[in-house]
C-alpha cells in the first residue's frame, strides 16, 4: 500500500500543510490500494504565489523556448507508458483498452500543442493596429477522475504554449496517476513554478484556486453542478474560465444507416469508459418504423459486451468508479423502470460473479421518453436510453431537447444528408459515421454542457489575452 504524502510546488516534491488522509479504494476489489495527503488552502495560496513568481519569466520565454519544454514533456511522459495505463486500471477501474487509448491522448496533447503553436502567429497586424497576444498569467487547472492524466495533460500543454504558468488540482481520487505523471513533468525541467500541483478536495483546494485574485483563469473539467460554482466563484475576480462539463449526447440512426454497423458502434460509445464519459451517446435515436430491428440488434451487440476485470484487453465495462457512483448509477436504473421504460438489457444489481467491485450490468431501456429522467439527466455509467423518432425532424428536436450540448453522432448513408442534420443540433461536435476523436478541432459545449473550446487553435488563444496597439 502506497501513500502519497507530497504534493509539488515550486519544482520540488514537499510535504504538504494539510494533514487530512484520503483512501484510494481499487474499484475492482473495494479493497483499499492506498492513500492520499491532502493539501489545504495554505497549500493552495502557496502553490499560486509559486506560479505568480515564475509567470513573469516565463511568459517571456521565446516559441522555441516553449517547444523545447513540450518535447521534454513528452520524452519523459512516453517513458511512463506501462505504468500510466496499470495505474488508471487500478485506480479507477478503465479498462485496458481505454486506459491505453487514454494514454495516447495524454502523449498526444504535447505532440499537437507543438503542432499548433509553431504555426501560430502572437502578433497580428489588425485594422491601424497590431495585435498581441499576451498570456493571460497564473492558470489553475481543476480536473476529475475519469481520464485524469490526458486532461491534466491537454490542459498544461496549452497552457506552457501560451506561456502561462499552472496551479493543477486533480481529482482526488486520481492522486496514483497524477503522482506519476509529476514525476515526468519533473523529470522535463520546467523551470521551477510553473507547473505546482496540489491534492485536496475541491471545495477546500480547487475553490481556494477559483477565488485567488492571483489566478487569472480557469480551466476546469468536470461536472456541471461544480462547473456553475466555479464560474461564480471566477466573476469576483473576472477569471477567464473554460468549463467542460457534463452531457447527456444523442446518437441519430438515420433510416439509411447500415444498422448492423452502427448499432455495436453505438453500444461502444455508450459504454465508453464503463459509460462513465462525458461524450456517451446515452440516447439512441432511431426510427419508429424500425424499432424491433433495432431492438434485435441492440440486445445482440450488449451479448456480447465482456463486463469484468478492467485488465482484460477485451473487456468493454469495468467497475464504477466508486461505491457511490455505483448506487447512483443503481437508482437511474430504478427510475427508468418505475418511469415505466422497457427494460431490454441489464438492470439491478451486480452481474454474477462480479459482486465485489462495483461493477454495474450494461443496461438498455427501449420504450423511453425523452422528459424521462434516465433521458435527461447524465447518469455515467453503462445505461442506454433508446427513444425513437417519425421523422427527420423530429429527430433534430429530441437530439436538441436538452440542457446539454457537448456531442452528438449521427449515422447515415448519405453524409450530405447527416451534414445538413448537424447544422441543425445544438452540439459542440458532431461526428458523422465517426466515433473517433480530432485533437486539432475545437471541442467544448453548447448550453451547459461548458464555456468555451480545448484544442488546436481556439484552445490556446483561450489562455491568451489580446492587447492592441495603436
Ligand atoms: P466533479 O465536478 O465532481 O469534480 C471535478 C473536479 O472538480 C475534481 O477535481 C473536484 O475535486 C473538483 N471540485 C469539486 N468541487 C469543487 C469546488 N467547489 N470548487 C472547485 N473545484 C471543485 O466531476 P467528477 O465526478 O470528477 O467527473 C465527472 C464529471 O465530469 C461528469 O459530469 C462528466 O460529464 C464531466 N466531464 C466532462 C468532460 C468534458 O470534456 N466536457 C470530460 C470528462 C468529464
Amino acid at each position: 500500500m502506497k501513500t502519497i504524502d507530497k504534493i509539488y510546488i515550486n519544482g520540488a516534491f514537499v510535504t504538504p500543510h494539510g494533514t487530512e488522509v484520503f483512501d484510494l479504494i481499487n474499484p475492482t476489489t473495494n479493497q483499499v490500494s492506498g492513500q492520499v495527503v491532502l493539501g489545504d488552502a495554505t497549500d493552495a495560496q502557496q502553490a499560486i504565489g509559486a506560479a505568480k513568481a515564475a509567470f513573469p519569466a516565463f511568459s517571456q520565454t521565446t516559441k522555441q523556448q516553449r517547444i523545447t519544454y513540450l518535447q521534454q514533456l513528452h520524452h519523459a511522459v512516453a517513458r511512463r507508458k506501462e505504468e500510466m495505463i496499470q495505474t488508471m486500471i487500478d485506480e479507477y477501474g478503465g479498462t485496458r483498452a481505454f486506459a491505453t487509448m487514454s494514454f495516447g491522448f495524454t502523449l498526444q496533447s504535447f505532440l499537437h500543442t507543438i503542432e499548433v503553436l509553431e504555426a501560430f502567429p502572437f502578433e497580428r497586424a489588425t485594422g491601424r493596429s497590431t495585435v498581441r497576444l499576451e498570456a493571460l498569467g497564473v492558470a489553475g487547472i481543476i480536473t476529475p477522475w475519469n481520464a485524469s492524466n490526458s486532461f491534466v495533460a491537454s490542459k498544461l500543454a496549452t497552457a506552457i504554449a501560451a506561456g502561462c504558468t499552472t496551479v493543477v488540482k486533480p481529482s482526488e481520487m486520481s492522486a496514483r496517476q497524477t503522482q506519476l505523471l509529476t514525476e515526468a513533468i519533473h523529470e522535463a525541467g520546467l523551470p521551477a513554478g510553473v507547473y505546482n500541483m496540489v491534492n485536496g478536495l475541491g471545495h477546500v483546494v480547487g475553490a481556494e484556486i477559483s477565488r485567488s485574485k492571483d489566478v487569472a483563469k480557469i480551466s476546469f473539467t468536470g461536472s456541471t453542478m461544480v462547473g456553475k460554482s466555479i464560474a461564480r466563484e471566477a466573476t469576483e475576480t473576472m477569471k477567464r474560465v473554460t468549463l467542460e462539463l457534463g452531457g447527456k449526447s444523442p446518437n441519430i440512426l438515420l433510416d439509411d444507416a447500415d444498422f448492423s454497423k452502427a448499432i455495436p458502434k453505438a453500444i461502444q460509445v455508450a459504454y465508453m469508459n464503463n459509460g462513465q464519459a462525458c461524450i456517451a451517446g446515452s440516447r439512441l435515436l432511431v426510427p419508429e418504423s424500425r424499432l424491433e430491428e433495432v431492438k434485435a440488434l441492440v440486445k445482440e451487440a450488449v451479448n456480447h459486451v465482456k463486463v469484468g476485470n478492467p485488465s482484460d484487453a477485451d473487456t468493454l465495462v469495468g467497475p464504477m468508479v466508486s461505491r457511490k457512483q455505483y448506487d447512483r448509477v443503481q437508482q437511474y436504473i430504478q427510475l427508468g423502470i418505475e418511469a415505466g421504460a422497457e427494460l431490454l438489457a441489464g438492470g439491478a444489481g451486480h452481474p454474477e460473479g462480479l459482486e465485489a467491485g462495483n461493477f454495474v450490468k450494461p443496461t438498455v431501456f427501449a420504450g423511453v421518453t425523452n422528459d424521462m429522467r434516465i433521458a435527461r439527466e447524465e447518469i455515467f455509467g453503462p445505461v442506454l436510453s433508446i427513444i425513437t423518432y417519425r421523422t427527420d425532424e423530429e429527430a433534430i428536436e429530441i437530439a436538441n431537447d436538452t440542457d446539454y450540448g457537448l456531442h452528438a453522432y449521427i449515422s447515415s448513408a448519405s453524409t450530405e444528408r447527416a451534414r445538413k442534420m448537424a447544422t441543425r443540433i445544438n452540439a459542440g461536435r458532431v461526428a458523422i459515421n465517426d466515433f473517433s476523436h480530432d485533437p486539432m478541432a475545437p471541442f467544448g459545449g453548447f448550453k451547459q454542457s461548458g464555456i468555451g473550446r480545448e484544442y488546436g487553435v481556439y484552445g490556446l488563444e483561450a489562455y491568451l489575452e489580446p492587447k492592441t496597439i495603436l
